[in-house]
């Protein structure tokens, strides 16, 4: 239970004009949303009560492996139905964020993900996105930039490859203003020990991207360690990181992302419900804060 002080608190947080750069769509979907998408054009959930979907997909404890913070993605991917349903989606994503007062929002969308379910095009993707978003546009005091990004193991999923979904980005780059990708498995491999063709193949898609004039953002050091955040910048030269935060410290990566300029988005709540850090008082945020704050010296 919250205290009067608590909830002042919060409401505070909320009423406060903000810029969000780590929201992925997927992540996004209300479920009675979802619920109500499956019903309508027949789509099996693992359950048809709403109360037990919910329990099924909302993370309210943290987890203790990642993996099972990922579970319900699957399930959410679902009501990718067609561009309709996306459009809807996105519009409601973004009602959500105006009403936390967001102002401006990267919202990081993975097309081949959301074309997978029901075997949609990557236009059919964007086109329900970038229309939901816009609606909402018009609605709110927000403005919405998307991030793309390519799904891992591709070719065993058989949906779009990480190449097509930068092709069909570049057709869209009215609303796509960066390009996103991993530099770790979801297990935390980083990308120096990936086999070499993948790694031609991501290191190659970087470039491209870089060369097509789109920001370069890379989860690491969420699961892994230092070692995937040394290799987003070395290997990836991407402009921002996404999370970064495992066992920087430790190492001189931390100082290399101060001399490089290239920004976290750290995201507190998701690490602790997704497990990757116990607890908020163990949470290195404040650390990597003022660490940074003792480099301006
Ligand atoms: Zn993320």
């Amino acid at each position: 239970m919250m205290d009067r002080e608590q909830i002042r608190l919060l409401e505070f947080l909320r009423l406060l004009p903000k810029i969000e750069l780590h929201r992925h769509l997927v992540g996004s979907v209300r479920i009675e949303t979802l619920f109500d998408i499956a019903s309508k054009y027949d789509i099996p959930l693992p359950t048809n009560d709403l109360e037990k979907l919910k329990n099924l997909i909302e993370v309210r404890t943290p987890v203790s492996d990642f993996r099972q913070f990922l579970k319900p993605l699957k399930i959410l991917g679902l009501c990718f139905y067609d561009k309709k349903t996306i459009a809807r989606i996105a519009y409601e994503t973004v009602e959500d964020a105006a009403k936390d007062n967001v102002r401006y929002l990267e919202l990081t969308i993975g097309p081949a993900f959301e074309a997978s379910s029901h075997h949609l095009s990557l236009e059919e993707v964007f086109e329900g996105i970038i229309s939901g978003v816009e609606n909402a546009e018009e609605k709110y005091d927000i403005k919405v930039n998307l991030l793309a990004g390519p799904t891992f193991k591709w070719k065993e999923r058989k949906t779009h490859s990480p190449l097509q979904v930068l092709e069909a980005s570049l057709q869209f780059k009215e609303k796509v203003v960066g390009f996103g990708l991993s530099a770790e498995t979801k297990e935390g491999i980083p990308f120096s020990k990936w086999d070499a063709k993948l790694k031609r193949e991501y290191a190659k898609l970087a470039e491209e991207a870089k060369k097509a004039g789109f920001a370069l953002t890379v989860h690491a050091g969420e699961i892994g360690d230092a070692q995937s955040v040394m290799d987003a910048i070395e290997h990836l030269k991407d402009d921002r990181i996404g999370h970064g935060i495992k066992y920087i410290r430790k190492s001189n990566t931390l100082k290399h992302l101060i001399k490089k300029k290239v920004p976290l988005e750290i995201c507190i709540s998701s690490n602790i419900k997704s497990g990757v850090v116990k607890s908020l008082k163990e949470h290195p945020v404040k650390k990597i804060i003022q660490s940074r704050s003792n480099s301006d010296h």
